[in-house]
């Protein structure tokens, strides 16, 4: 039997209370054949249920071979079934960092923190593995699932290029939709472009890619299917990339205040926005109170693997003022409704695969967000706006991937702090 079948229900609603105990039958007929303490089916039950964009004050969710089962808001919790008690918790999807780096093999460090999906926003295709396949897998895993940009497009002496790595970049004569389709070709799931004419170390001007190389570009990218993605650190580049028709900003501006063309632009082009407030924090100042809050939380210290402190332990040498700026412009862009998703820029100095988007959470609510629109940015919408079907909210069919969380972080999101248990494919993770 293929589970898909036993799960009719597409939503939270009264059919799901009534189909339960079909449902629930169904899955432990599935999961029979192939026991295993790791996809044994179990229910957790009383609890709070952020489903990805609403709240359930108390209910059950049943778990069958990797895959959420039912969501039952009302009515008595199934028989037969292990119970995780939930009460005094909440249940969440598991959470979607919208901009990292992935450094190696081994991607461990973010669903010890409830991180299951992460996007690359530019690495080595060399280094990434077996992820498509993962990714479509419901076999258990302690990895995260990756969607990745692999190299990004950027021009000769432009941002990037002095990375020490060596990787294709758009030359004068390079063929947009030739350059595109060799990324694609490597693997690469998204476009990712590099739209910064001022070196933010040096602050010395540099090149970058023409407007009409952008527009070509992110066409060509689309024409493929893929989303396209722009790292714009100055509002004039982030509009270049917005009159482009990119998908989604994968950094918010910091020089300037948002202004009303810019709004109106982001608004007309239908672009999300990554803000990566944690970046900001950590270029702001070497001491980055809002990381040190989290990383030295008892409740957090604990779990924070070498590899993660010594991310977070490491200095950027220069500081860059800007979170004030771009907090400001989270909350003007919130308010004209553009999309908000929440990004760390994991795997560079300062930042934490995994523990950072706890941050990256806490920051947008500073900067105006509620709690729950916060989390939303960490669920349905990034999954919505890279079109994730199986994935982001918490709804019968979708992968078994979730967060137990001690308290409510939907009226107080400093509670994403006391992670009390994560699946993934409705297998435990080792924290
Ligand atoms: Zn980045």
């Amino acid at each position: 039997m293929c589970l898909s079948h036993v799960v009719p229900v597409p939503k939270v609603s009264r059919r799901a209370v009534l189909t339960a105990g079909a449902v629930v039958s169904g899955a432990l007929a599935f999961g029979a054949g192939e026991a295993s303490a790791a996809t044994e089916a179990f229910v957790i039950t009383n609890v709070r249920i952020f489903d990805g964009k609403r709240v359930i004050d108390r209910g059950h969710v049943v778990v069958a071979a990797g895959r959420i089962v039912a969501v039952i808001d009302r009515g008595a919790v199934p028989a037969g079934l292990r119970v995780v008690d939930g009460h005094g918790k909440t249940l969440l999807p598991g959470l979607i960092d919208g901009h990292v780096h992935h450094t190696g093999p081994v991607r461990t460090d973010a669903p010890r923190f409830g991180v299951t999906t992460e996007l690359d926003m530019v690495s080595n295709p060399a280094v990434h593995g077996p992820f498509q396949q993962q990714r479509r897998s419901y076999a258990p895993t302690a990895n995260s699932d990756l969607w990745t940009a692999g190299w990004w497009a950027t021009v000769p002496g432009g941002w990037g290029t002095d990375s020490g790595q060596t990787f294709p970049l758009v030359e004068p004569g390079t063929v947009p939709a030739e350059f595109v389709a060799a990324r694609r070709a490597e693997g690469s799931d998204h476009l990712k472009l590099a739209l910064e004419d001022v070196h933010l170390v040096t602050q010395q001007p540099i090149p970058v890619l023409s407007a009409d190389q952008t527009t070509q570009l992110v066409a060509a990218a689309k024409r493929l299917g893929m989303p396209a993605v722009a790292h714009a650190t100055r509002q004039s580049m982030a509009r270049q990339g917005l009159r482009a028709g990119v998908t989604g900003l994968v950094h918010l501006f910091s020089d300037e205040v948002a202004s009303a063309d810019t709004v109106a632009l982001a608004r007309r082009s239908g672009a999300f926005v990554n803000p990566t407030l944690t970046l900001w924090s950590a270029l702001e100042s070497a001491a980055n109170p809002a990381s040190n809050a989290v990383v030295r939380d008892p409740r957090v210290a604990p779990y924070i693997s070498a590899t993660q402190r010594a991310f977070l332990e490491t200095p950027w040498g220069f500081e860059r003022p800007g979170l004030r700026t771009v907090s400001r412009n989270v909350k003007i862009l919130h308010d004209a409704g553009v999309p908000i998703t929440a990004g760390t820029d994991s795997g560079i100095p300062g930042i934490a695969h995994g523990v950072s988007l706890l941050v990256e959470l806490e920051l947008l609510v500073r900067a105006g967000l509620t709690p729950r629109e916060a989390l939303t940015a960490a669920t349905a919408t990034p999954a919505g706006v890279y079109g994730f079907t199986d994935r982001g909210r918490v709804k019968p069919g979708l992968r078994a991937d979730l967060v137990l969380v001690d308290g409510d972080p939907t009226t107080d999101i400093t509670a994403l702090r006391g992670i009390s248990a994560v699946w993934r494919n409705g297998a435990p993770v080792s924290r």
